[in-house]
């Protein structure tokens, strides 16, 4: 008897609105389902297009480096799927109703056991909305001259998904210390059986000093599931303006899952701050040969900032094989691979190789 009072409690418990996430998401007006909008940077309604506030909107804060080392708060409320058509795996918060994959727009795709990982401190939401990503878009297409037609007219609102992309960013002030050895060449002439003959001498000299650079908000993605090369061709993602993290903002969006960790991102962090440094302390120098250059680098005030970027990705799938695109949700900056049409390409080169025998035809006649 006890039992079961118990049991009707926890039913009651689970389903009454205060101890559901669930609750955050609804219209005020109406009770409907809302989603993020990127023109208001609100909540909207779906049904009377209400727009409310999101619940936390306050700018992301910085961790210390040490926290990097110590396991972050769980990502409790997404969990991630993969798609079994396309093999890609999203994370997706737990509200979410219908399910989609991004990068195929299938949805064909099933939870997986793995975790989503450590909890992101911010999200630079998506300053774009789908209209205006489509546009910019069907332009990028347009332009492709080899792209097959269908293509082009596959290029729509509803084929694009918005998707967020972890990243780390790392702030450090760097104090560096080098030693080196440069070299410079000068052309010089000598007289060989009486003829003046070029040749090069390189001047050797040693190099000594001090460096310091700051750091601010350096950027290395923790997730490969784009290609490095087309996120590089569509940053940059305004990491500063980014807001401290809420379940809202992933409300009608997924995001890629990482693949890592913050400390191999601080690893990869430091190479470029590496590259830097000893390009900073080069340029001091008028050099044409590097014999030597060691530095020895302290990282002050390091911290870091785990945030979401915003992606539209765009599908299209052209004699059985996904090509993807995709745009910065923030500057609408635009990259990825388009099929090309065979026939068109063929099509150029038979009226290239024609305009060619028409000039040698015109040649000859006349
Ligand atoms: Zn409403
Ligand atoms: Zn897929």
């Amino acid at each position: 008897m006890v039992n079961n009072i118990d049991n009707n409690n926890i039913e009651e418990k689970l389903y009454s609105d205060d101890n559901l996430d669930v609750t955050i998401y609804k219209c005020p007006n109406c009770g409907g389902e809302a989603m993020f909008e990127p023109n208001s940077q609100k909540m909207k309604c779906l049904y009377c297009g209400g727009l409310f506030e999101i619940n936390n909107n306050s700018i992301a804060q910085e961790r210390e480096l040490d926290e990097l080392l110590k396991s972050g708060d769980v990502w409790e409320e997404a969990e991630v799927y993969q798609c079994k058509t396309c093999g890609a795996k999203e994370v997706i918060s737990k509200q979410e109703v219908s399910v989609k994959c991004a990068f195929c727009g299938t949805n064909n795709i099933i939870k997986s056991e793995e975790l989503p990982g450590i909890k992101p401190q911010g999200v630079t939401p998506f300053k774009l909305d789908k209209t205006k990503a489509s546009e910019i878009a069907v332009k990028w297409a347009k332009k492709k001259f080899y792209a097959p037609r269908n293509f082009k007219k596959s290029v729509k609102a509803e084929n694009l998904h918005g998707l967020y992309n972890p990243v780390f960013t790392f702030d450090s002030q760097t104090i560096s210390s080098y030693r080196g050895r440069l070299g410079k060449n000068y052309v010089k002439y000598r007289f060989r059986d009486g003829k003046r003959v070029a040749y090069t001498e390189t001047r050797y000299f040693n190099i000594s000093g001090s460096q310091d650079l700051l750091f601010d908000d350096l950027l290395v993605q923790a997730s490969s599931t784009i290609p490095n090369n087309i996120i590089k061709s569509i940053e940059p993602f305004p990491t500063k303006k980014a807001m401290a993290y809420s379940t809202e903002y992933l409300r009608g969006y997924s995001a890629s899952t990482y693949n890592k960790s913050g400390e191999e991102c601080w690893k990869e962090c430091k190479t470029t701050m590496h590259q830097r440094i000893e390009s900073a302390i080069l340029k001091r120098y008028d050099y044409d040969v590097k014999v030597s250059l060691s530095i020895d680098t302290k990282y002050l005030n390091s911290q870091y900032k785990y945030v979401l970027v915003p992606i539209y990705v765009g599908h299209y799938t052209y004699k059985q094989k996904l090509y993807n695109f995709y745009i910065n949700g923030y500057s609408g900056r635009i990259g990825g691979k388009t099929p090309v049409s065979k026939l068109k390409v063929g099509l150029t080169v038979l009226l290239s190789l024609l305009l060619i025998a028409g000039i040698v035809l015109l040649f000859m006649y006349f």
